[in-house]
């Protein structure tokens, strides 16, 4: 048995070199980018006034009330084509260019308009003011976005800016997602009195789609070597492989002799955590397999814990594993020594830091307990015991910041 540590570092030390493609901007949210970015031209492009109102020289305005005489008009889209000269000035809109000879821009709010050709500037505007100058934003030829920038909404507007469509991004591995377990019926059908309907194929694809790597779903595999031999080399045509259940140490747990059998290189198969202990990791070449432990926290957990840190940086996030905060335990948490505890916790920022509050629940196997967390309370696996109001670590879950909590 290794550390929750030593395994990651395995995962994360057999890695395949990452994948790129080019994709729309309009598809690019969630990506991360794998090229430098650089800007086409200056931005703005021109003098771009920030305000509705008069294009002036600041030099006519020192003495105020003062009257010009407006001699055009520079709308976004149709500039003013004529300087400003002294005694004149030009009603200018939003985002349109400052004409050549004004040096400021003053606010209609400080203007009044006794006729179309005439204006009275009420306060006096230093030179420069409501201008953003040409370039101030970005210069021609300046590195607007690097490579593993996360692209976001406001991201995908630098990208649109310049019309970088289509843009270059890391290619999310694609997965294959086998459940197995000859317990096991999909969630359309009716289980038998001895069987249960698959929830961990339902749980894996959801966390995968949270981090954004859609997942391909070969079906159940029966506790049979031969049936789980054929659809793991059928998954093994994709980048990953995650497999739920079928690696413990029950008779009809074949999932480890099978990747025996394929010629995979095991790396690990047993890991100190709780639950999650039987994670098992393996590689083919550049091919990764996870086979998760079957109980549907397990699943869920070994997940977050190894499968999440490995694919999110095959999509090139740089930090792709789930936050951690440390807080105060909401109550008293006994612990059986040994391995690495991740318990369902109800996790609040409160004025005087995070409050962790464990949650009731009935162990790895009790996934409606699990699904009332926005977190899990992590007990290091040298504690025996957690007092109320000891400082712990708690990993929030992926939409934590959307989970509200359930009434009890
Ligand atoms: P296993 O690791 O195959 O021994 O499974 C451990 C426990 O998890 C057993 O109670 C299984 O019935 C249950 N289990 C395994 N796979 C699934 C699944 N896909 N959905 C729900 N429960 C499962
Ligand atoms: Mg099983």
């Amino acid at each position: 048995m290794i550390s929750i540590e030593e395994a990651l570092r395995l995962v994360l030390t057999n890695l395949p070199p990452l994948r790129t493609e080019a994709v729309s901007v309009r598809q690019a949210v969630g990506r991360v980018i794998a090229e430098a970015v650089k800007a086409d031209g200056d931005v703005p492009p021109f003098r771009r006034s920030a305000v509705d109102g008069f294009a002036l020289r600041a030099a006519d305005v020192a003495e105020t009330p003062v009257r010009l005489r407006v001699v055009g008009e520079s709308r976004a889209g149709s500039s003013y084509a004529h300087a400003v000269e002294p005694g004149t000035a030009v009603a200018i809109m939003t985002g349109a260019p400052v004409p050549e000879g004004a040096d400021a821009v003053q606010l209609v709010e400080l203007t009044d308009r006794p006729g179309p050709d005439e204006v009275v500037v009420r306060q006096g505007v230093k030179s420069g003011s409501h201008i953003a100058p040409a370039g101030s934003e970005a210069r021609r030829g300046e590195t607007v976005l690097e490579p593993g920038r996360v692209i976001g909404p406001a991201e995908a507007a630098v990208l649109a800016t310049f019309g970088r469509s289509p843009v270059e991004v890391y290619r999310p591995p694609r997965v294959a997602l086998i459940a197995t377990g000859d317990e096991l019926v999909e969630l359309e059908e009716t289980p038998r009195r001895d069987q249960i309907r698959n929830s961990n194929a339902t749980s894996v694809a959801g966390q995968l789609q949270l981090l954004g790597v859609p997942a391909e779903y070969l079906g159940i595999a029966r506790d049979d070597p031969g049936d789980l031999k054929e659809r793991i080399v059928e998954g093994l045509a994709r980048d990953v492989v995650i497999l739920t259940g079928g690696v413990s140490v029950g008779e009809y747990d074949f999932v480890k002799a099978v990747f025996d059998e394929l010629g995979l290189e095991i790396l690990f198969t047993r890991v100190a955590m709780k639950p999650g202990k039987p994670t098992v990791f393996a590689r083919q070449g550049e091919k990764l397999v996870f086979g998760l432990p079957g109980n549907p926290v397990s699943t869920f957990v070994a997940f977050e814990n190894f499968v999440r840190p490995a694919l999110g940086r095959l999509c090139g996030l740089s930090s792709p594993d789930l936050p951690r905060v440390r807080g105060t335990s909401g109550a008293e948490i006994r612990h059986v020594p040994g391995r690495t505890a991740f318990l369902p916790a109800w996790a609040a920022r409160r004025e005087t830091g995070w409050v962790i509050e464990p949650l009731d629940w009935r162990g790895s196997g009790d996934i409606i307990g699990f699904a009332r967390a926005n977190a899990t309370v992590i007990v290091p696996a040298d504690r025996a015991f957690i007092a109320q109001g000891d400082e712990v670590e708690a990993m929030l879950l992926a939409d934590f910041a959307w989970r509200t909590r359930p009434k009890p």
